[in-house]
């Protein structure tokens, strides 16, 4: 099979980069960031998400709704940029095994403790430090 033929069928090759849709967005991503992919999230997870999520981060990829994603790619939605640009920093820190850990293990606790799902969720301190960047640096 050609190459041309065989790059054709790699089903996830990434279209948007961190670095150029941090540029047309006016926000600022680590160097170690710009190659990051941001892709649609598959249907079944859109489907999960029910609306009330935008988009999630793994490591080295930021899945968006895809109903958001051109939005997001031409620098329409900075604030959730800003968001997801802290979730990869934070996936880098601490690597996925500690993120993932200490991510649910802080979640779970505020359950435990009888806090609303909602409640919970805020107060993981990953997602406090990501809401807290998606004002941008103040002037
Ligand atoms: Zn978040």
């Amino acid at each position: 099979m050609p190459v041309a033929d065989q790059e054709a069928n790699i089903p996830d090759r990434c279209r948007h980069r961190v670095g150029p849709v941090a540029v047309a967005s006016g926000v600022t991503a680590p160097d170690a960031d710009a190659h990051a992919c941001i892709r649609p999230a598959p249907p079944w997870l859109a489907r999960l998400w029910n609306g009330r999520i935008s988009a999630m981060t793994l490591p080295g990829t930021i899945l968006v709704r895809p109903d958001l994603l051109a939005d997001v790619v031409a620098g329409g939605r900075p604030a959730l940029l800003r968001h997801e640009i802290v979730h990869l920093a934070q996936w880098r820190r601490d690597g996925p095994f500690r993120f993932l850990a200490s991510y649910l293990l802080q979640y779970a606790s505020a359950r435990m403790a009888g806090m609303p799902h909602d409640v919970a969720y805020r107060g993981i301190s990953y997602e406090r430090q990501a809401v807290a960047a998606e004002a941008g640096p103040s002037a």
